[in-house]
């Protein structure tokens, strides 16, 4: 049994695996190669990657047509699929709902394709789950952005030359993200306020020291998986409304509202923008599924009368090394749980509550039915 990791595309930092994660799968008995200089964005040498066990390839496609498991970050070119080993499985994001293309194209090759977006959120995934992994580091990276790019510090200081006082800053969606935003501010002293549709959050918010603010936006759902339902475009007008006075006495707003397969919903406008103080930051953290900011350009700083809305589609790639770790952990948990070690094979049964809910082709057929419904 053979898995292979090829390097990401040129824009990716991070990694789908690090050499101590090498090494678990090494012990299961799997033989793992990596393409070279895979490591080269978080400084990892190939050298280190073939001493935890690691064979290293120089012949991408011929390493593809021979492992029975390419692992990746960034789902692959459309192309490249033809190269794959038939009955082979493929694990990485997939962004399935858009790539329709993608999809029919791997089950024409008879790829066993896993979309790690669709893991589901249940408790023996947890350890699986990337887009709560990933979200994790970006909500950090959001904020450590944030006050790069503000001129005021975010702790409250008393100096002998005067008194500082603390930034405000106001999350916007309050999961794993909009959690961690909260807690890393809190960290660094700022005053945290926060919102989602969800009250469920409330309490959330509350135990890690930062106010929620009370919308009256009406009835709200979330799935049985626990993501967000679209609101009304009359539920949003409110949420705006409510919104705008927040927004005006905040130094730093960060955006992460997301509902899932949705582009996201546009909760900042210009008309709020306006009203916010110049020299504050805006952190769109949904800019690469359609935005939460009025205005906000994938991987671009816009200035809007004085303030700044920053734009990075991929925050956990700001810190790369930790971001892979935890990645190439999420896909070691996943191999393993369906790993025969007797028989040195896959137990690939996608009748598997975790399988039935992420393996999106098999055998030919696209399997997935939230993917099948979208089709
Ligand atoms: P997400 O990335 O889908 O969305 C981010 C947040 O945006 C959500 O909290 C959502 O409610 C909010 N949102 C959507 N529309 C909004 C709007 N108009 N205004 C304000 N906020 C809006 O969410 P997520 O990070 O994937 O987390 C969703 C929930 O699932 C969280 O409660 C999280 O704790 C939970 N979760 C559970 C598991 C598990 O049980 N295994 C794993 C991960 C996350």
């Amino acid at each position: 049994m053979q898995i292979f990791f090829p390097k990401e595309k040129e824009s990716e930092n991070r990694v789908s695996i690090l050499p101590e994660t090498v090494k678990k799968l090494v012990e299961l008995g799997i033989s793992v190669e990596v393409e070279t200089s895979l490591g080269k964005t978080v400084h990892v040498s190939d050298d280190l990657y073939a001493s935890s066990g690691a064979s290293i390839s120089k012949d991408r496609n011929s390493s593809l047509s021979s492992s029975d498991v390419t692992c990746r970050i960034n789902k692959p070119e459309t192309e490249e699929i033809s190269f794959l080993k038939k009955n082979s499985i493929h694990i990485s994001f997939l962004d399935p709902f858009n790539e329709i293309e993608l999809v029919k194209e791997f089950a024409n090759s008879n790829i066993s394709a896993i979309s790690m977006e669709l893991i589901p959120r249940i408790t023996r995934a947890q350890k699986m789950d990337a887009l709560s992994s990933q979200a994790n580091l970006g909500g950090y990276a959001a904020v450590i952005e944030a006050s790069r790019c503000l001129g005021k510090s975010f702790p409250m200081m008393m100096t002998a030359a005067g008194t500082i006082s603390p930034s405000k800053i106001f999350v916007i969606g309050v999961g794993v993200a909009g959690l961690q935003a909260i807690a890393t501010a809190k960290r660094l002293g700022a005053r945290v306020e926060a919102f989602d549709t969800r009250p469920v959050v409330e309490e959330q918010v509350r135990s890690l020291g930062a106010r929620f603010v009370q919308i009256d936006i009406g009835e709200t759902e979330e799935t049985e998986q626990g993501y967000a339902k679209e609101l009304s475009k009359e539920q949003i007008k409110m949420q705006q409304e409510g919104m705008k006075k927040i927004c005006s006495q905040s130094d730093v707003v960060i955006t992460t509202a997301q509902v899932f397969g949705r582009p996201a919903p546009r909760i900042v406008t210009k008309e709020m923008i306006e009203v916010m103080k110049p020299g504050s930051v805006i952190v769109d953290m949904a800019v690469g599924t359609g935005g939460n900011v009025e205005g906000s350009r994938a991987e671009e700083s816009v200035i809007q009368n004085g303030v700044t809305i920053v734009g990075l589609s991929n925050l956990p790639g700001e810190v790369a090394f930790d971001a892979s770790l935890v990645y190439g952990n999420n896909l070691f948990n996943l191999i393993e749980e369906y790993w025969d070690s007797e028989n040195k094979k896959f137990d690939f049964d996608i009748t598997d509550e975790i399988l039935s809910g992420c393996v999106v082709t098999h055998e030919g057929d696209i399997v997935n039915n939230m993917v099948k419904d979208r089709i």
